[in-house]
């Protein structure tokens, strides 16, 4: 997505070689127009996979979320990181490594929302490690819906995560591919 790479460029700030902020426009701010073009596109991708609905990890990932499952016409469903009070005693629950934050958080999906009827279609800000999306795979499959793909907006290509769930046979489409950020420097994989 050309006009994505172009924020990028623009708004992206390199931390060091593995991590990139882009808090302008998506783990802070949220460019709602921008937004809404991204799930045009993944639901232009995933459009005859028959999604009945899309599932991400809060937070950074809901907005882009909503804009595809809008585009989609079906429901949005975003794991929790953290238990609240409220939470249900048999929520499906997997222990995964925050790549941001350093620690080990559970993500937690309440088995209301997810059936053996439905084709999830797994919506993700930035994929590094994969480890996000592996917890949240695990969930899907524990729910016994199927896994129709994963849309991510940014992949670090120098990084494991993308590879390894394609690996898996998984269809992983992403907007945009980083190879590097070597030298201070965003360079683009295509
Ligand atoms: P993974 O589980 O694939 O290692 O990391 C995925 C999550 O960590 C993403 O949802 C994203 O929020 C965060 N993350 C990973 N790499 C980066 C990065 O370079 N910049 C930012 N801002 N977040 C990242």
């Amino acid at each position: 997505m050309e006009l994505l790479k172009q924020k990028i460029t623009e708004q992206g700030v390199i931390v060091s070689d593995q991590v990139l902020k882009l808090d302008g426009l998506l783990n802070h701010q949220v460019d709602p127009k921008l937004t809404m073009e991204m799930g045009k596109e993944f639901a232009k991708r995933f459009g005859d996979a028959g999604v009945t609905r899309v599932v991400t990890v809060e937070s950074s990932g809901i907005a882009v979320a909503f804009a595809t499952a809008y585009e989609l016409g079906v429901p949005l469903l975003f794991a929790r990181r953290k238990k609240t009070l409220l939470a249900e005693p048999d929520m499906l629950c997997e222990r995964v490594p925050s790549f941001t934050k350093g620690i080990v958080t559970d993500i937690l999906v309440s088995r209301e929302f997810i059936s053996e009827n439905d084709r999830v279609l797994f919506i993700d800000d930035i994929i590094a490690n994969g480890d996000a999306a592996r917890g949240l795979i695990k969930i899907i499959g524990r729910a016994g819906a199927e896994l129709v793909g994963a849309g991510i907006v940014v992949e670090k290509c120098f990084q494991s995560g993308a590879r390894a769930i394609r690996d898996q046979g998984i269809r992983l489409e992403s907007l945009v591919r980083i190879a590097s950020l070597d030298g201070g420097q965003i360079t683009f994989a295509d």
